[in-house]
Order: structure tokens, then C-alpha cells, then sequence
């Protein structure tokens, strides 16, 4: 074992792991980051499409998202790098009275939280998006402060600027186990060595579990996999991240917005879920999202598709994530589970872990703690998850 002793260990150079590294070494903590790939964000980071909104449904999300959103819009200007944030907004589209019933009781939670949201009839919603399909149209949410940005720049950006602050990190290094004495964190064990520490922080996103499992914990993350693709560029039509939430057969809701090079970026989530790690993408994605979208706009049937890929949603059975401290193993810290929302809520995430590790929580951390708690019924269910 190394005799330096890291102020926390953080397993995963992920979504939320480089945010935690950046946030504790601007604090002028001493993290070190472990990961098993060659470089950052290389797991379900890079698989995400980019999106980014506050606008969920539970106090916990909102407030890590508008601190997220804080983060993203102000980084270049901040720290210099482009990391591609575009304010477009979301709209959630409703084409039936169901999607409109569920869209409009979600809208009253998220404006009494004072979120920018409002619903817009067919006719006002295609002035914002004018190529909507506008037959059996009725409306949809629009919320103009959401956004998109570039998962892998993030990464990178996270990954520079914690670095330049003192951060250190590992990379091609597996965990296998965690150090501890008397029930309490002492360091960490990789199939390269040992590092001393009293903090560790599990964030290895799909593979959450298998790393808890190495200390003798459990938490219920469970990996499905996803589909994702990009279209050739075309000058700029579509603003906001257009989301469907209309069930079909063989899958649930798709989202794609226009990136700013003007290609269309686009994914969907299958019904039933494909649980489990494999991330070699399949045939039948294509085929599932194309008569979908082009029904959703007509004028999308004339543009090809470049490249697909396929990543992991690392789920929960509540659709919300965990994280907090373990009760069963002092010093060791869950940051697990962050559904398909892990790259909006990485950096409130990681500025929430850094304050934990300071122990300089506010009441509003407690609260959020409270809500993501590793030790909740996970009863409820998240409305989009
Ligand atoms: C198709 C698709 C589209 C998506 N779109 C969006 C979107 O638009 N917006 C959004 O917010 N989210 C989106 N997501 C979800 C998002 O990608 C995830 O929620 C997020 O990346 C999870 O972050 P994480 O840090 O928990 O996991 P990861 O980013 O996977 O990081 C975990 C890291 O832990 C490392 N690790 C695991 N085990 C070990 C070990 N034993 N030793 C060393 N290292 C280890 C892994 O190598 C990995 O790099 C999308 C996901 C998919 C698949």
C-alpha cells in the first residue's frame, strides 16, 4: 500500500465521478480517481445523448439539476473550455389525453418549484418547433433554461481542470476490494495495489453493484442498456430536445434534439428493458426509432443516420438515484444509480459528495439526502425517468 493517504478515493471516472474529483480539488481536498478504461467518461458518460433540463419532479433532481445547469451554462466562460452547452430548452410533446393529463400534473409540481415551464396548444407549440407532425397535436411542455452539452468534453473538462487542482487519477486500474478495519474504510485494493484512505466513494455506475458486493455491501442497481444514434448534419430546424413519451410496442419513451454541428442526436428506451452489461449495439434499434420519429416530424425521413451506439442506464427500482453515506461501513459513500439522467446530474452531484466529505452540508443538502437515501423503501416511482 502507497504511504500517501487520499482525502477520498473515488472508483469511476464517470458522470459523476470527474465532477466529485474537480469539486473536492477545488476545495483543496486530495481525491484520487481510479478507473478500469483507458481514459475519462469512458463508460455510460459517453454513451449519453447530451440532454440536460432541472425541470423534473422532485425537489431532490431539481435542485442538483439547477445546480448542473449553473455549471454547464457558465463552464467555458468559467474555465475556458468549449464544452458545447446550447441553451435549446425541452419540450415534452402530447399527442393523446393521456401524455397531456400526465405532462400538465407534472407542470403544477415543477412551477410551484418556480421552474421555467409552461404548456403551449398545438398552435403556440409550433412556432417553437414548427416541424412537429401537426395532426392530433395538442400540446406540449416547453421550458426554455434546458439544455444540451457534450458528455465526452465534459468529461475532459472535468478531468483537466480537477487534475490542474491537485487531483490525481488512474486509469487502466480495476478495484477489487475495499480496505477496512473495525468496520470502518482504511483504503483500496486494485489489481495494481493498495491506496490508503478513510473516504471511498462508489461511483461506478452499471457496475455499482459488483463494486459493493466487494466490500460485503449491497445496493439495487440494476444496468439496462440503451440505444443511441446521430444523423448526417443539416442547417439548424429543431431548437429544444423534443421528448415522446407515447408508449408503443417494443419500446417506451425517445428523445433527440439538434447538435450544434446540425446533426440529430437521437435514443430510445426499450419496452421490455434489455437488463445487463453488454454494450454491442443491435439491428433492431434503428428500425424501432426511425418510423417514430419521422411520424413525430415527416421531414426527418430524408436524413441518414451516420452511426449508432449502445450504453447502460444504471436503474434503480424507483428511478431515482442513491446516493449517501453506508450505514454499515463508515467512511464508505454510495453516489450510485443515476438512471438516464447521470451526465444532468453529475456536477450537482459531485458538488453535493464534496460538501459531505467536508461535513459543511446545508439544510437543502439534507433534505436532498434524504430523498436519495441508500436506505429508503423504494416504493414510489419516478414519473420520467
Ligand atoms: C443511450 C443513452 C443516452 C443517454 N442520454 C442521457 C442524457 O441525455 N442526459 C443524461 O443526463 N444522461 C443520459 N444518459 C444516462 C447517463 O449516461 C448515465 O446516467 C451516466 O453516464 C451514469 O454516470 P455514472 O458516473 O454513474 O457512470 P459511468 O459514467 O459509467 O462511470 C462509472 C465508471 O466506473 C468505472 N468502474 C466501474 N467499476 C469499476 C472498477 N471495479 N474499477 C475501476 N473502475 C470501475 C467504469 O469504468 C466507468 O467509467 C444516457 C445513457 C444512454 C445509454
Amino acid at each position: 500500500m502507497t504511504t500517501r493517504v487520499y482525502d477520498a478515493i473515488i472508483i469511476g471516472a464517470g458522470s459523476v465521478g470527474l465532477p466529485t474529483a474537480f469539486f473536492m480539488a477545488q476545495a483543496g481536498l486530495k481525491p484520487l480517481v481510479i478507473d478500469q478504461f483507458a481514459s475519462p467518461g469512458q463508460g455510460s458518460n459517453k454513451a449519453a445523448i447530451g440532454g440536460i433540463r432541472a425541470t423534473h419532479s422532485a425537489p431532490s433532481k431539481i435542485r442538483l439539476c439547477l445546480e448542473s445547469l449553473e455549471v454547464f451554462s457558465t463552464w467555458k466562460e468559467t474555465h475556458g473550455d468549449d464544452i458545447e452547452w446550447y441553451q435549446g430548452g425541452y419540450s415534452f410533446v402530447a399527442y393523446g389525453e393521456r401524455e397531456e393529463r400526465v405532462l400538465k400534473d407534472l407542470l403544477k409540481i415543477q412551477q410551484a418549484y418556480g421552474l421555467d415551464i409552461r404548456w403551449l396548444d398545438g398552435d403556440d407549440l409550433l412556432e417553437v418547433i414548427p416541424d412537429l407532425q401537426p395532426e392530433h397535436l395538442v400540446g406540449g411542455t416547453y421550458s426554455p433554461g434546458d439544455g444540451s452539452a457534450s458528455p465526452l468534453l465534459t468529461a475532459h473538462a472535468f478531468y483537466t481542470r480537477a487534475r490542474e487542482r491537485g487531483g490525481e487519477f488512474h486509469f487502466r486500474e480495476r478495484v477489487s476490494g475495499i480496505i477496512r478495519r473495525r468496520g470502518k474504510v482504511v483504503g483500496v485494493r486494485t489489481d495494481k495495489g493498495g491506496y490508503a484512505t478513510e473516504t471511498v466513494i462508489n461511483a461506478a455506475g452499471p457496475w455499482a453493484r459488483a463494486v459493493a458486493q466487494m466490500s460485503g455491501l449491497d445496493v439495487p442497481v440494476m444496468p439496462d442498456s440503451h440505444e443511441a444514434g446521430i444523423t448526417e448534419p443539416v442547417a439548424r430546424f429543431v431548437e429544444p430536445m423534443i421528448v415522446d413519451i407515447r408508449p408503443t410496442e417494443g419500446s417506451k419513451n425517445y428523445y433527440f434534439y439538434q447538435h450544434g454541428t446540425g446533426a440529430l442526436v437521437f435514443c430510445i428506451t426499450p419496452d421490455p428493458p434489455i437488463v445487463g452489461t453488454d454494450r454491442r449495439e443491435t439491428s433492431s434499434f434503428l428500425p424501432m426509432i426511425a418510423p417514430r420519429m419521422v411520424g413525430l416530424m415527416p421531414k426527418l425521413a430524408n436524413i441518414r443516420v451516420r452511426r449508432t451506439w449502445r450504453g447502460l442506464y444504471p436503474m434503480t427500482p424507483d428511478g431515482f438515484p442513491i446516493v449517501g453515506w453506508s450505514r454499515e461501513l463508515a467512511g464508505y459513500i454510495y453516489a450510485v444509480g443515476m438512471c438516464g439522467q447521470g451526465y444532468m446530474l453529475g456536477p450537482g452531484i459531485g458538488s453535493l459528495l464534496s460538501r459531505m466529505v467536508q461535513q459543511d452540508l446545508t439544510l437543502e443538502d439534507e433534505e436532498t439526502l434524504e430523498e436519495l437515501s441508500p436506505y429508503r423503501e423504494f416504493g414510489g416511482e419516478e414519473k420520467l425517468k
